[in-house]
């Protein structure tokens, strides 16, 4: 038996957030949001027209010559950077340098779980107040108030911080495979960063709110090894891996809840190819969720002695 533990880096949120209370509403800036609507709902309508899922290089290209075009016009200092692993598209880094003292990033991603060609069936469509189009909340929108607040903040003339750091990458639906670790080394030199994801659903947050944090993901796999034979003829002979993945299954569902931080449940399994045969191998996957860095360390020798 063989269980192991994979983390996908996170491009969940890295924020932090000062616990000073709300600061009154700018009246000036927010008449500038409300009188900027038709500019984002025209952004919003130009980046869901771009057909961007994680797999298609294609239309990541367009977006993410889309967005850097739109930082460009903004002021900032752009780059792209290839991703390490995966679908092969590029991230795009915009840099402003301010007056202050601190250090801000914000990220958000360019692409969609959709497949290509699905405008076929899901066009962007306006009905009433509400607009509709594969990834419009998730990321689009995401990206659409980034870069226009930064245009709103611009043109007020707030530049209070060292540098601010934007960045999209095209790969946040699978994992951030390859743009992860790039985001952690740049989170890691910035003194806040704000994951501009769709709001909570109003279920979960009563207001609009900042989200302090969401717990990052990893995949664990349990591999059974048996011994095939004829289940008609010699069902003795073989050893069983289907029964022996139940067996662990049952002694391992439990065992993240006693480690503060993590929380673990199975949930696919595959066992067998015919119904005549003892099965050799079995194998199962389990979505692990981790709230403290260290959770994972944690975990693995206590999984590992069950
Ligand atoms: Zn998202």
């Amino acid at each position: 038996m063989k269980l192991s533990i994979k983390l996908l880096a996170s491009a969940g949120l890295l924020a932090l957030a000062s616990s000073s209370a709300l600061a009154a509403v700018d009246e000036k800036l927010r008449a500038a949001a409300e009188q900027a609507q038709p500019a984002v709902i025209e952004s919003l309508h130009d980046m869901v027209l771009i057909e961007s899922g994680s797999g298609d290089v294609e239309g990541l290209k367009k977006m993410a010559d889309y967005t850097e075009a739109r930082l460009k016009a903004l002021g900032a200092k752009t780059e792209r950077r290839k991703t390490t692993k995966g679908a092969g598209a590029d991230m795009v880094i915009g840099t402003f340098e301010g007056t202050g003292s601190k250090k801000l990033m914000l990220i958000a991603h360019m692409d969609t779980v959709y497949e290509h060609g699905i405008l076929d069936s899901q066009p962007y469509k306006v009905d009433g107040n509400r607009i509709y189009g594969p990834g419009i909340a998730d990321d689009k929108g995401g990206i659409a108030v980034i870069l226009h607040s930064l245009k709103i903040l611009n043109d007020a003339g707030w530049r209070d911080y060292a540098k601010l750091t934007v960045s999209f990458n095209p790969d946040e639906e699978v994992g951030s495979i390859g743009s992860g670790e790039i985001i952690a080394e740049l989170a890691d030199q910035h003194d806040v960063v704000l994951s501009c994801e769709p709001t909570v659903a109003p279920p979960v947050a009563k207001n609009e709110s900042l989200l302090l944090g969401a717990s990052g993901t990893a995949t664990g796999t349990l591999d059974v090894k048996g011994k095939a034979s004829h289940a008609g003829a010699a069902p003795q002979l073989g050893r069983n891996a289907l029964i022996e993945l139940a067996h662990q299954l049952l002694q391992t569902q439990d065992v993240a809840k006693s480690i503060p931080g993590t929380q673990l449940n199975w949930t696919t399994a595959k066992a067998g190819t015919v119904r005549n045969q003892i099965p050799d191998h079995a194998s199962a996957g389990a979505d692990i969720r981790l709230t403290i860095r260290t959770a994972c360390k944690s975990c693995r020798p206590r999984w590992t002695r069950r």
